[in-house]
């Protein structure tokens, strides 16, 4: 098992995990039948935060190969994605008049349903997109895909192919990278002189303060905020210039970067600095009291479930995200409480929960199930499935929603 032992931004010497999770199966290795449930691996998931940069990281690497061999997430199945990709690039093709000239690559592409958005704005566009079936979905709807994990090599030979890129995009695959200065030397050999890097991660702030320890599961090595961001652009001649909220994902944050100098740095950024450093984190004691958090909310949570199975309630979960695994593996006297999940992804559906093993099922197959209660495990979809499933509260069913507190709706 590789394990870090310095910090992978500023090789600084990494201090013992504040939260440690255990050992836990990676989240997104659903399995397909009961024959599989001996041979499941488990590794372990624990948060180590530098004293240096403040980079907040798993200390244990699960090889990529392993890691997204299985790769399901299809980002079309949420509205919320589409219709959050149409406003993110009509306000970057505002912004930098993109045209036929330009090129849009997007890395981690998934199905193209981004890029689509920019293709509309006139943009030339490119995925690299590493899952095989996922690309082939990608160019069935027209958006040109490199099966590839994105190194410093690969984006030598793809801009010597496609020319240079006026806008990288990354939503939610910054984290995923161990070798973040491989990265941004990638980076800087294919953004043209004046371009824009686009960098969409789950913010640490939001993190911490809704108590989102869920989003913790291997595929997601870096936990990210300013403070670190900074550092590592500093290294390879880049500054971060703007960031944005991102109303998706728990709260995520858009980071605009550009080569130092280039651009303008927002008012945004610097009152956004300032929160960070007195909502304190860049302080170690942050994380010990974050730590705490999570403990007592495990106490509650079971607890909350525990009475009111014995009250008589039945449980279904919805949303079979990695989350939900993360979640479940934690507490595993709840995810004995569920009789399924529902999930609206075909590929999910008829595949058992890594670790925990509870049955994943089509979004409406709770008319048949019985449920009185749907813990919703896909929170930061909350409002989208509440109405979705408005027809279970019709008939009496209730909500809960575990994060940040347990609540019942
Ligand atoms: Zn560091």
């Amino acid at each position: 098992m590789p394990a870090h032992s310095r910090c992978r931004i500023c090789a600084t010497p990494l201090p013992e995990p504040f939260l440690d999770l255990g050992e836990m199966p990676l989240a997104n290795a659903f399995l397909s039948s009961a024959e599989e449930f001996p041979l499941e691996k488990s590794y372990p998931l624990a948060v180590s935060a530098c004293p240096q940069c403040s980079l907040v990281q798993l200390n244990f690497v699960v090889p990529p190969e392993i890691l997204y061999r299985h790769y399901l997430y299809v980002s079309s199945t949420s509205e919320a994605v589409g219709r959050y990709a149409a406003t993110l690039a009509s306000e970057v093709g505002a912004r930098r008049r993109l045209g036929k000239k330009d090129l849009v690559v997007e890395l981690g592409s998934n199905d193209g349903l981004v890029l689509q958005a920019f293709q509309r704005q006139g943009a030339r566009v490119l995925g690299v997109e590493p899952a095989r079936n996922i690309a082939a979905v990608a160019r069935e709807r027209g958006i040109p895909t490199a099966e590839e994990f994105f190194t410093e090599a690969a984006a030598r030979r793809l801009a010597a192919e496609e020319g240079k890129a006026s806008v990288i995009l990354g939503r939610h695959v910054f984290a995923h990278i161990d070798n973040l200065h491989d990265f941004f030397r990638a980076v800087a050999h294919w953004l043209a002189p004046e371009g824009t890097l686009l960098i969409e991660v789950p913010y640490l702030g939001n993190l911490l303060a809704q108590l989102e320890f869920d989003t913790i599961y291997h595929e997601h090595l870096s936990y990210l905020s300013l403070r670190p961001v900074m550092e590592l652009c500093a290294r390879h001649g880049f500054e971060l210039t703007d960031t944005s909220p991102v109303p998706l994902h728990g709260g995520s944050l858009l980071f605009s970067i550009h080569r130092t100098g280039t651009a303008k740095t927002t008012e945004r950024l610097n009152r956004m600095w300032k929160a960070e450093a007195e909502n304190g984190l860049h302080r170690m004691e942050t994380f010990a009291g974050f730590a705490q958090r999570v403990a007592r909310w495990k106490e509650a949570f079971e607890g909350l479930i525990a009475s009111l199975g014995s009250a008589g309630a039945r449980f279904v979960g919805y949303g079979a995200a990695a989350k939900a695994n993360t979640l479940l593996n934690f507490c595993p006297s709840v995810a004995q409480q569920l009789t399924a999940i529902l999930d609206r992804n075909p590929l999910k559906q008829g595949s058992y929960t890594p670790g925990t093993h509870v049955p994943v099922v089509s979004a409406e197959a709770w008319r048949k199930d019985g449920a009185t209660h749907m813990l919703i495990l896909a929170w930061n979809f909350k409002e989208e499935i509440l109405a979705q499933m408005r027809p279970f509260a019709e008939r009496g069913g209730r909500f809960l929603v575990p994060i940040p507190r347990p609540e019942l709706i």
